[in-house]
């Protein structure tokens, strides 16, 4: 049985992967295994349609067709990824860099950077059968947005009961440290905001995910929400789409009719989970939340067509 050596993640979906899907020997080796696929064998190394990459364990969308190039290296090769989707660790060469899907830990392969090959100059080097193609048009079935709206506790809370929602876990995303720990978020000088991850089911309207974030928090403070003061308490939404952009962009142009929103909307980029402590925080401790709750401002005085 495979282990994993990093318990920064939450690999429930790696672990119901193995117990429970049909995967070939291969593809164990290289995503549970940290094994690497031999160079011109994979499915995609030579391969350039348009469209999108997803992990092959948890279907989260990782690469985009228009990031791949050709390296010669015999793996697929991209010089980036879809914001918040991997994270890189150092590898137990402790030369490379390893990357890992952000949200399950699948192995995915290697980054590079400095070889000069594209103007990013960074080169993912993933393993084919780490991935899973979808053609153009094809939508993926689940995706992942990131919301900061004060205390993570409140809102990973509501988020766990809003239609689509398929997973949820607390982090913090947008500063300028990594692995930062809460003590270390706590003092405000990381830059990271209290944030979480929602994995929702693609049927769903990310739109509806949104306004519901809208709802749930004042967006109106600056800085603060309710009785919690600082920085990481920030109102952002973290995008991972041109999709989620965009849809984000025009309700809070709408609601900057009638409100001074506070809110930013940022890309995405690493997310790294809380303490397990701090994980599904009132479902553990059966209490409900001191500073978020639901108000309906969407359909009444807003009106809810926004074509
Ligand atoms: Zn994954």
């Amino acid at each position: 049985m495979f282990q994993f050596s990093n318990s920064l993640f939450h690999m429930k979906e790696a672990f119901k992967a193995v117990e429970n899907k049909d995967f070939s020997e291969l593809e164990r080796k290289v995503m549970f295994e940290k094994a690497t696929e031999l160079p011109f064998t994979g499915e995609y190394y030579d391969f350039f349609e348009e469209g999108i990459y997803v992990c092959k364990n948890c279907g989260l969308p990782l690469y985009r067709s228009q990031d791949k190039f050709h390296s010669g290296c015999g793996w697929p090769s991209f010089d980036d990824e879809v914001p918040g989707a991997v994270l890189r660790q150092p590898d137990k060469d402790g030369v490379r860099t390893e990357l890992v899907c952000g949200y399950c830990g699948a192995h995915l392969g290697h980054v590079f950077t400095g070889e000069g090959f594209t103007k990013k100059d960074t080169r993912h080097c993933v393993n084919s059968v780490s991935l899973k193609f979808l053609p153009k048009g094809q939508k993926p079935e689940k995706e992942q947005i990131f919301f900061a709206a004060g205390c993570f506790w409140g809102v990973e809370h509501l988020f766990k009961q809003c239609e689509g929602v398929l997973d949820t876990q607390v982090g913090f995303m947008g500063g300028h440290t990594d692995h930062p720990t809460y003590e270390e978020v706590c003092t405000g000088t990381t830059g990271h905001a209290e944030t979480v991850r929602v994995v929702y089911d693609t049927k769903v309207d990310v739109e509806n995910l949104i306004k519901y974030f809208f709802e749930i928090h004042d967006f109106t403070q600056v800085n603060r929400q309710g009785p919690d003061w600082g920085k990481q308490y920030r109102s952002v939404i973290f995008y991972t789409s041109e999709e989620q952009k965009q849809k984000a962009e025009k309700i809070k142009a709408l609601l900057s009719q009638k409100y001074k929103v506070a809110t930013s909307i940022e890309k995405a980029s690493t997310f790294w989970p809380a303490e397990d402590y701090h994980q599904d925080h009132y479902d553990k401790t059966g209490k409900t939340p001191y500073c978020h709750y639901r108000r309906a401002i969407f359909g009444k005085d807003i009106p809810i067509s926004l074509d």
